[in-house]
């Protein structure tokens, strides 16, 4: 029996043993994309997957690995995540992904079961957006979706993504061209911490992702007049600060008028103020707005709201509002019988189940993207606390969810 064979032991030891590589003074985990301590963690998974003797392991020319049993095999199922972090992240993000893939493939190998289609380990390069700006270079790289003035992105020190990746070790080759051999993947899954309450909420130990959300992101700037604060009456005032507040405000109203007619949330998570103090009126400031939906028609008509709502706020007040789109990505839906087929193997091994979206990006969105049957499955993240050291999954979920993926590998997708 392929249950009998997950470990969970094994998986905490692992897990334990990654936490110690860039572990932080607050109990987190600071792995930035192609530095030493991604490097560091590559080098521990690969020497576990030295241990297996039927791997073989391949490198890509941007870092990413590839590991399987049957090398010769046409086609093989791929299970993956990544193994890099934001400042001070938590211990699960990405690396439970790889940590449970390779629980799974280790499983089915130790058992008698035959897998259906054997699996390829998947280990992805700088899958945060933490140190260049840009998430899913890894996946994107060995996908052929990196366009040349990706590598051009610079690091808060100004290193350029390509010599990161050349200090780090490699030299990218055929840019354009995917490093993987797309034939041979049969299907993809991907594991990951929900990183929202959902599933904790209600007590779920394993979702599968119905969708993952994309945003569209704005930066809108508001100009007003920097005046005196006692000596200027209120209403000679052009005030950046009371106008940006409405602003605010609306972007959230309207998230919650829409969140009745679908998939919608709008966030403003910063602002920032030009010469702000106690004694003045401000006359500058900006603030980003985050608007997600696994809907792309939907979530345009909510943007173009927020822009008009916006536009409307700064004329009556006199302000003047720059406005700046920063990017613009599509929502993607996951294979519809990938997601039966996990929904099924769920329903099998007894555990609690429910679909759900996701509202972030993973690398298994640019492997749907392709066209390739794509699964993910979600482990509750207790509180919903992620990128952040209190990050923390209950062990049975993780073992559930190892044994979904292992029951994959043995009984094959669709
Ligand atoms: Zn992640």
């Amino acid at each position: 029996m392929i249950e009998s064979e997950i470990s969970r032991d094994r998986m905490q030891r692992r897990l334990d043993r990654l936490w110690e590589i860039g572990k932080t003074d607050r109990g987190g985990v600071t792995r930035l994309a192609y530095s030493e301590e991604e490097n560091d963690a590559f080098e521990y998974v690969l020497e576990e997957i030295s241990a297996i003797d039927s791997m073989a392991v391949e490198e890509d020319s941007i870092g990413n690995v590839f590991a399987t049993t049957a090398p010769e095999a046409s086609e093989s199922l791929y299970l993956g995540s990544h193994l890099d972090s934001v400042f001070n992240g938590g211990r699960l993000d990405g690396t439970l992904g790889v940590v449970a893939a390779l629980e799974a493939i280790e499983a089915v190998e130790a058992s008698d079961e035959e897998p259906e289609i054997p699996p390829t380990l998947v280990l992805f390069r700088a899958e945060e957006s933490a140190r260049f700006g840009q998430a899913m270079i890894g996946s994107r790289g060995a996908l052929g979706l990196l366009t040349t003035e990706d590598f051009s992105v610079v690091d808060q020190s100004n290193v350029p993504l390509w010599r990161a990746m050349q200090e780090a070790g490699f030299q990218p080759e055929n840019l354009s061209e995917p490093t993987l051999d797309l034939n041979r993947i049969a299907g993809f899954l991907e594991l990951h911490i929900e990183q929202g309450r959902v599933l904790d909420e209600t007590s779920t130990n394993v979702g599968v992702v119905s969708s993952i959300r994309a945003p569209v992101r704005y930066r809108f700037e508001v100009l007003g007049d920097y005046d005196h604060s006692g000596a200027t009456p209120m209403s000679m005032r052009r005030d950046a600060i009371a106008g940006a507040a409405e602003m605010i405000t609306a972007v959230e109203e309207i998230g919650i008028e829409f969140d009745q007619d679908g998939d919608i949330v709008t966030t403003v998570g910063d602002i920032t103020v030009s010469e702000g103090a106690i004694n003045k009126v401000c006359g500058e400031l900006s603030f980003p707005v985050d608007v997600r939906s696994n809907d792309r028609q939907f979530r345009d008509r909510i943007e173009e709201r927020i822009v008009s709502s916006l536009e409307a706020i700064a004329e009556d007040r006199d302000l003047v509002l720059n406005t700046e789109c920063i990017n613009q990505t599509d929502p993607v839906e996951l294979d519809e019988d990938m997601m039966e087929h996990l929904l099924e193997t769920a329903e099998s091994i007894g555990t609690s189940y429910r679909r759900l979206p996701s509202g972030g990006g993973h690398d298994a969105m640019n492997v749907q993207r392709l066209n390739i049957p794509t699964g993910m499955l979600f482990v509750p993240s207790v509180d919903g606390v992620s990128h952040n050291p209190a990050e923390e999954t209950s062990e049975d979920a993780i073992e559930d969810a190892a044994t979904v993926f292992a029951r994959s590998i043995v009984d094959g997708v669709p």
